[in-house]
């Protein structure tokens, strides 16, 4: 090669490295772009709106999408419903969309089951067979649509369905506990349940605020008191607005060897029912401790209902009993938790006429976990409603559950380690 032609190379190489750099700043620089974009919903589709059409025979749901989704529809009984999975989809509906329905559909709830996994659960008036289920790609200024058919059936065929779409039905898997639970660390470790999230609301007050984002922001409150104290380990069972079924909160404190669970909730009373206030601990059993707390119970194992869980595999009464067997010193154990949280609660938060129950709750059953459920207040009183969003309460009783958690796992854990750990 001659001086020249070497030249030229190095200055061909020089050229194209700095080509490189630039493309690569470029890049970077559009990496950054889109990831802020994905916020918003660059990275998902948005639907934007949804419309009911027929009648008892017949009935069409049609959802506007920003573009082409798969799905896959499944029905389920007892209640009867349909439920259809979507990829992660970015919710732009108005208010009260899906509180009442039209035709076979009763009402209806959508929103966010698992990362990167959305779902549509209808409620049905009456047993219904999916005729059609698909996406119609945008065209003509038209935005993309999911269409789903349904027509009246009987109940023998319905369930004849089920059956069928058996093999094809995915239930959200468990969620993994946080690597920090699994690390070698000795401190006791406390599982907080905050109820609800994604397509479960939990209840609402009337002025819309969603018990899942209250008790979810409480929860991250009460998380940061017991760590800053550093004498405990916490894992939460969801630490963001999704769903977890009912059966995996109490596995993920299970499987993680916790000390402690404790399930967090507001509770309401349906307009017209009378205006209870005040917080309530809750611990299990079978026999509810009078009406409004069966009917409490009632409400929070909806849950897998509502987010359109197949119930059927829960032996619920034979579970119950040998439960029942294992679970007496968990029992006594949940019990003195409870009495020291409302002891803790009397100072700072106002509590329910009887702070002190217990029903059947589903996330209480673990056999070996002591556990108990806050219902922090009433969505449906004014005052606290007033109460629970206010900053400064939540601070003032996570300090004291925090305390409460402190007294209890101070006397039965540290003085006593699980010697079969
Ligand atoms: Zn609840």
């Amino acid at each position: 090669m001659k001086g020249s032609e070497r030249m030229a190379a190095r200055a061909a190489r020089a050229i194209f490295l700095a080509v490189l750099v630039a493309a690569a700043a470029f890049l970077a620089f559009d990496g950054a772009f889109a990831q802020s974009d994905s916020a918003q919903s660059g990275r998902y589709p948005v639907a934007t709106d949804v419309r009911l059409g027929g009648d008892l025979t017949e009935t069409r749901l049609v959802l506007d999408l920003s573009r082409k989704i798969d799905l896959h529809a499944f029905t389920l009984a007892d209640p009867y419903r349909v439920v259809v999975d979507i990829p992660e989809v970015v919710f732009r509906l108005p208010p009260k969309t899906g509180e009442s329905g039209r035709g076979l559909i009763k009402a209806f709830r959508f929103g966010l089951m698992m990362e990167g996994g959305s779902r549509i659960v209808l409620d049905l008036a009456k047993p219904a067979r999916v005729q059609k289920a698909f996406v119609m790609d945008a065209e003509a200024g038209d935005p993309a649509r999911l269409v789903l058919d349904l027509v009246a059936t009987d109940r023998a065929s319905f369930l004849r369905q089920i059956t069928l779409d058996e093999k094809a039905l995915t239930q959200p898997t468990a969620v993994q506990p946080q690597p920090q639970a699994q690390s070698g660390d000795p401190r006791p470790l406390v599982v907080l349940d905050p109820g609800h999230g994604g397509i479960d609301t939990g209840t609402r007050a009337p002025s819309g605020q969603a018990e899942k984002d209250i008790v979810l922001d409480f929860a991250k409150r009460l998380r940061e008191r017991i760590e800053s104290a550093g004498k405990y380990r916490v894992l939460m069972t969801r630490s963001d607005d999704t769903y977890v079924p009912l059966g995996d909160r109490v596995d993920i404190a299970r499987k993680a060897n916790a000390s402690l669970f404790v399930s967090i909730h507001a509770d309401s009373l349906p307009h017209g029912e009378g205006d209870a206030q005040g917080a309530t601990v809750y611990t299990l059993s079978n026999k509810a401790s009078d009406a409004e707390a069966a009917q409490v119970a009632a409400m929070e194992n909806r849950s897998d209902v509502v987010a359109g869980v197949d119930l059927k595999d829960e032996p619920d009464d034979v579970a119950g009993i040998l439960i029942d067997l294992a679970q007496r010193e968990t029992k006594a154990f949940s019990m003195q938790f409870a009495h020291k949280l409302v002891a803790n609660l009397k100072g700072v938060a106002r509590l329910h006429k009887e702070p002190l129950k217990s029903a059947g709750f589903r996330v209480l059953r673990d056999p070996d976990v002591p556990s108990v459920l806050v219902e922090l207040g009433y969505v449906s009183n004014r005052d606290d409603l007033r109460l629970l969003m206010s900053d400064s309460w939540r601070d003032r009783t996570a300090e004291s559950i925090a305390k409460a958690i402190d007294g209890y796992l101070s006397a039965h854990v540290a003085s006593a380690p699980r010697s079969t750990d």
